[in-house]
C-alpha cells in the first residue's frame, strides 16, 4: 500500500490570522488529540517576537510539551536567525524557514529581498552545523507563493527553480512548495512538482496547499500523481496569510486524509479520532473559523472498506 505523510500546520499557519487564540493548555490538548489520531508531524509554533505575534509567546513551552510525545516531529516556523536560535534552544526537531518566490510578497512578509533571505538561510544552516550533533534540528525551506501571489499575480515556474537551486545549494533537508493564496490548479501543480522532483531527486519535496479557490484537493491528487508524498494541511482548514487579504485557509486535514484513504493511500491516521480532534479544536478558536466538508456529512458507511475493495492508487 502506498503511504503518505500528512503534516498538521494549523497551530502555526492557522493561528497567524486570529485575533483571539487558544491558551497554552488548549494548544496542548489540540496536539494531544491529533497525536492520538496518528498525526506524527506538527508545526507547533512560530519563533517570532511576542510583541508582533502574541499568539506564539508560549512557543518554547509548546515545543517542550510536543517533545514529550514519542515519535512526534515538532516543527517551528522561524523568520530569521534569531528565531532559529531560539527554536534550536527549545529543542524543535525541524525548523521551517520561509522564502516567498514573489519578491514583493517576501518584502511585505519579512522585509527582505531574495538575496537577503538566502543569506539569512545560509547563516541559519551554519548555526545548526555549529551545534552538537544530537541538538541539530533539520531545516526545511518553504517556498511560499510558488504558484502565484496577490501582489505579482502568476509566478513563472522558472522563478521557483532558480530560488530552489539556491536553497538546495545551502544544504537544506527538504523543500516545501506552498500555494499560499490559491493560485495553483492541477495542471500547474503537475508541471511544477514533476520538474522539482526531476531536478532534486535527493531532496524530500512537500506541498502546502490552501483552498482559497476550492482547488486544494484536486491539486493534492495532481501532486500525488507526480510522486509527491508529503502534504500539509490544517484541521478544519484553519489558516490564511496576513499579507494576502481574502486568502482563506489551508486544505482541511480531515478532508485530505479522507480523500487519500478512500483512494487506498495510507496516511496512518484514524479518521474518527481526527474528527473528534476537530470538534475539540472548534471550542478553542473563534466560532465559525473552521471549515472543511467531511465534518458536515460525517464518514460514509463504506469508509474503511472502500480501500480494501480496489487496487491501490
Ligand atoms: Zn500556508
Amino acid at each position: 500500500m502506498e503511504r503518505i505523510v500528512v503534516r498538521e500546520v494549523g497551530l502555526r499557519d492557522g493561528l497567524q490570522m486570529l485575533t483571539s487564540w487558544p491558551t497554552t493548555v488548549q494548544k496542548q490538548a489540540w496536539m494531544h488529540a491529533e497525536y492520538d489520531a496518528g498525526v506524527r508531524e506538527i508545526e507547533v509554533c512560530s519563533f517570532v517576537p511576542a510583541k508582533l505575534m502574541p499568539q506564539f509567546a508560549d512557543a518554547a513551552e509548546i515545543v517542550r510539551f510536543a517533545r514529550g510525545f514519542d515519535g512526534l516531529i515538532a516543527t517551528s516556523l522561524v523568520p530569521n536567525l534569531k528565531g532559529a536560535q531560539l527554536a534550536a534552544e527549545a529543542g524543535v526537531h525541524k525548523i521551517n524557514f520561509v522564502i516567498s518566490v514573489s519578491e514583493s510578497h517576501n518584502l511585505a512578509n519579512v522585509r527582505r529581498t531574495h538575496r537577503e533571505s538566502v543569506g539569512q538561510l545560509r547563516e541559519i544552516v551554519a548555526m545548526i552545523d555549529g551545534l552538537p550533533k544530537e541538538q541539530r534540528p533539520e531545516i526545511d525551506v518553504g517556498l511560499s507563493t510558488a504558484f502565484g501571489c496577490s501582489i505579482e499575480g502568476r509566478i513563472a515556474p522558472e522563478a521557483v527553480f532558480v530560488l530552489a537551486e539556491e536553497v538546495a545549494a545551502a544544504d537544506v533537508d527538504g523543500i516545501t512548495l506552498a500555494d499560499t493564496v490559491g493560485y495553483a490548479d492541477p495542471a500547474s501543480v503537475a508541471c511544477l512538482c514533476e520538474e522539482m522532483l526531476r531536478r532534486f531527486p535527493q531532496l524530500p519535496i512537500a506541498i502546502h496547499l490552501h483552498d482559497t479557490r476550492g482547488l486544494a484537493l484536486a491539486n493534492a491528487v495532481s501532486a500525488y500523481q507526480t510522486g509527491i508524498r508529503i502534504f500539509d494541511g490544517s484541521i478544519g482548514g484553519l489558516g490564511g496569510c496576513p499579507h494576502a487579504p481574502g486568502a482563506t485557509g489551508n486544505v482541511a486535514l480531515e478532508d485530505l486524509v479522507f480523500m487519500f484513504e478512500m483512494m487506498g493511500v495510507s496516511t496512518g491516521i484514524d479518521l474518527p479520532r481526527l474528527l473528534a480532534a476537530r470538534s475539540a479544536v472548534a471550542a478553542f478558536v473563534p466560532s465559525g473559523m473552521l471549515g472543511g466538508q467531511l465534518s458536515r456529512a460525517g464518514l460514509p458507511k463504506n469508509y474503511g472498506r472502500a480501500a480494501d475493495d480496489r487496487p491501490s492508487a
